[in-house]
């Protein structure tokens, strides 16, 4: 008995970027079987005229790490259309851990990942064990995080890798791709490897010589030092002979708009014309999110950052801290100047006490706490969070994000994050359905064909995955359904929880997991390995 679905008279954008047309589609047992006209009517029929098909979204960078692992994971990623998802981007994965530093781990991460306390893995292997064990709603892959290789091989130290810890790293890095990481991301602008230099990443990055794996990179620098932070990535992928790809590539803070994007643009772009292998990705927001950590100068941290934080009600850290913001650090993005407290929107917090800041600038919440300037704000407010505070940054020009839109190799992602959060960025549910709402139907800054290039058959390329990404013969029937005028995102920054509207259908292998903007089932998916491990 052969499992049959017919898809007729709709519009379909097979995600090349070709032309869309107006037809039918066979798909038998889970794979795309004919294209075009189609006879007889065995199995299942949906009539979809007036209607797009597509194929289904590969998000290559999401924080669900350990959200996965959660009660009710898939129903926000599903209904925006999502059907493939890649974790432990921007350096950040709960795993490889240390016992030593474990606890820390987590608290880093808790922010951007959520908790996960009662996990025992402590191995890629282990990890990826425990994502079989469980059904998982939609397809998920992951990258190794070299923040965690760092903190389980040397903790938060900020001192360079012996010869002795660079080869257990290089060791993690390969036990990772092992067990099917597509390579290798970094987050440079998060404490501990923002101590990382460009040789050591190099040097940890070669092991994924010879097309073992990609690099994926959150730069040391967003700001007015863009191109810097390019040309040390760069530099980093050229001396490992990795493919270089620039995670939420944006210029961020008023002085970086425009002309400093330009710049970097044109310095990618000559990179690309002598053949190096580097694209980009971005979100479609004009503001970003991150952690209030992030905006705290690593000269304070460097104590250890559960003292540091602690340390927060003492007025002579405060003073410690207050000193190094006004003066910054050489090498540091001090992004309470180069985006500015008035654009640092606190957007989580768990104490009760501290819910009056939600949605607040720092700028603000000063006026209204009577704290004596930004540095005793956000000191007080580090230290009674110990330290977990997510932030919102008003930092992009929407100009900017539609010129990188408009990059015939830059992909859209999500950059979703699952923190225990009461405002999370609105990206976490509606990436997807947004960027087809307001860059083609609302704004009409790309083609819809274009639009959805971007969504699938690109990101399958950089990778590397040829079973799906593309509505043709002998891919997977991972497809999505829908009426343009219908689906949409809902969150926005003062409602940020609402889920995406109006998709009809998504499969995924040719299995029916929503239906009228309704999770039809949630073991659709399974966690999958790099094609190239
Ligand atoms: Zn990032």
């Amino acid at each position: 008995m052969t499992d049959r679905l017919i898809i007729r008279n709709a519009f379909m954008v097979d995600g090349s970027g070709s032309p869309g047309y107006k037809g039918d589609l066979l798909a038998q047992d889970g794979i795309i079987r004919e294209l075009g006209i189609v006879s007889g009517s065995l199995g299942s029929v949906i009539d979809a005229k007036g209607k797009i098909l597509c194929p289904g979204f590969i998000d290559m960078h999401r924080h669900c790490d350990v959200a996965a692992l959660k009660e009710g994971f898939g129903k926000l990623e599903l209904l925006q259309g999502i059907t493939t998802c890649v974790a432990g981007n921007c350096g950040m994965s709960p795993v490889p851990n240390a016992p030593r530093y474990r606890a820390q781990l987590q608290n880093y991460l808790a922010p951007c990942l959520g908790t996960f306390e009662n996990e025992t893995f402590s191995t890629h292997r282990e990890y990826a064990e425990r994502l079989r064990s469980i059904l998982l709603p939609l397809d998920m892959f992951f990258f190794a995080g070299m923040g965690a290789i760092r903190i389980a091989v040397k903790g938060f130290s900020s001192a360079p890798f012996t010869s002795g810890e660079l080869k257990a790293a290089r060791s993690l890095l390969q036990d990772a791709l092992d067990e099917g990481a597509f390579g290798l991301s970094i987050g440079l602008m998060y404490v501990p490897e923002l101590y990382s230099s460009t040789e050591e990443i190099a040097a940890l990055a070669s092991v994924m010589k010879g097309g073992r794996g990609i690099l994926c990179t959150h730069m040391r620098w967003e700001t007015e030092k863009l191109l810097l932070a390019v040309r040390e990535v760069i530099d980093i992928a050229k001396k490992a002979e990795v493919p270089l790809e620039i995670s939420h590539f944006k210029a961020a803070g008023v002085k970086a708009w425009g002309r400093v994007l330009h710049e970097t643009i044109d310095l990618i772009e000559a990179e690309r014309a002598k053949g190096m292998d580097i694209t980009v990705d971005f979100y479609p927001y004009d503001c970003g999110s991150s952690t209030m950590m992030q905006m705290l100068p690593p000269g304070y941290l460097s104590m250890g950052i559960e003292e540091a934080i602690a340390g927060l009600d003492k007025s002579e850290n405060i003073q410690k801290m207050r000193k190094l913001l006004t003066e910054g650090e050489p090498g540091w993005d001090n992004l309470s100047k180069t985006i500015g407290w008035d654009r640092t929107v606190v957007s989580s917090v768990s104490l009760p006490e501290n819910q009056q800041w939600w949605g607040l600038t720092v700028m603000e919440c000063v006026k209204e706490s009577g704290a004596a300037d930004e540095a005793e704000f956000v000191a007080r407010l580090m230290h009674s969070e110990k330290g977990k505070v997510a932030i919102i940054n008003r930092s992009m020009s929407q100009e900017d994000i539609d010129t990188i839109a408009g990059l015939p190799y830059s992909s859209l992602i999500s950059d979703a994050l699952y923190g225990d959060m009461k405002g999370p960025h609105p990206r976490l549910t509606g990436a997807f359905p947004r960027f087809l709402r307001d860059f083609v139907r609302d704004r009409k800054v790309l083609s819809l064909e274009t639009a959805i290039r971007k969504m699938t058959s690109q990101n399958a390329a950089r990778l590397g995955l040829t079973d799906r990404g593309l509505l043709a013969p002998g891919r997977r029937a991972d497809m999505l359904i829908f009426d343009t005028g219908e689906f949409r995102d809902t969150s926005t920054f003062l409602t940020p929880t609402g889920h995406a509207e109006g998709l009809s259908y998504a499969f995924i292998n040719g299995r029916k997991v929503v239906e009228n903007g309704r999770l039809t089932r949630g073991d659709g998916g399974a966690v999958l390995a790099s094609p190239r491990a």
